[in-house]
């Protein structure tokens, strides 16, 4: 029998090789939403909501089972912004689209200006993943995963993207863009979302773990 397949709803080929890392611990196969399919508003104010969207949207189109993330940075002091604006915090939604890096260099200086002179720097990542079964699925599967840190302030090293140099992870006072992509895919709140959504998919949806990964 083939293993089940889920289609992923992201067309950022770095996030599914993520995620094909991440859950290659379970028999299943990730299949990439074709490229044709409209891409899914995310209006919400909240990351299960978009992530929900997401999955549905893409389960409707794909007419298979989905998995849909969605995450973002949240600073203490500013009342979880950018939160589900962390992509585009520096820009007005009208604003033509800019270039990834001029972006979240953008996102970055925007952030350290309205934490200026602020005494509490906490802030966290967080991803949320919903899995659906179909486009009406009314039991979704949802996982969290968090990252605490702080918010440097200013930027350094160079790995990474996003709000990564300025993210201070407290124990080894290094910047996220400061330590290995393989430290920092091992700490992520990506990763530990994912982990999560790997119990779940066994749990609930019997998906069973790989010959070499039994005890997931
Ligand atoms: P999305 O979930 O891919 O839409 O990510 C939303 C935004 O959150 C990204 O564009 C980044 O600005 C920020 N973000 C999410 N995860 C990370 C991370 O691991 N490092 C740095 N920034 C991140």
């Amino acid at each position: 029998m083939h293993p089940p397949e889920i289609v992923l709803a992201t067309g950022n080929p770095g996030k599914r090789a993520e995620f094909e890392s991440l859950l290659g611990g379970l028999q299943l196969r990730l299949r990439n939403l074709d490229p044709s399919v409209p891409e899914c508003e995310e209006p919400f104010g909240t990351f299960v909501e978009n992530a929900l969207a997401k999955a549905r949207h893409a389960s409707r189109h794909a007419a298979a089972p989905a998995l849909a993330d969605d995450s973002g940075l949240c600073v203490r002091a500013l009342d979880g912004a950018p939160g589900v604006r962390s992509a585009r915090y520096a820009a007005a939604d009208a604003q033509p689209t800019l270039a990834r890096a001029e972006q979240d260099a953008r996102n970055n200086e925007l952030l350290l200006q309205r934490l200026q002179g602020a005494g509490d720097r906490r802030a966290h990542f967080v991803c949320v993943l919903v899995a659906l079964r179909h486009a009406d699925d009314p039991e979704p599967l949802v996982a969290h995963g968090w990252l605490h840190g702080t918010v440097a302030a200013q930027p350094a090293g160079e790995g990474g993207f996003g709000y990564d140099p300025l993210f201070v992870l407290p124990q080894q006072g290094l910047t996220l863009a400061q330590i290995e992509p393989e430290q920092k895919n091992r700490i992520s709140h990506r990763a530990r979302a994912a982990g999560q959504m790997a119990q779940l998919l066994q749990a609930f949806w019997g998906i069973a773990p790989t010959a070499q990964h039994q005890s997931i």
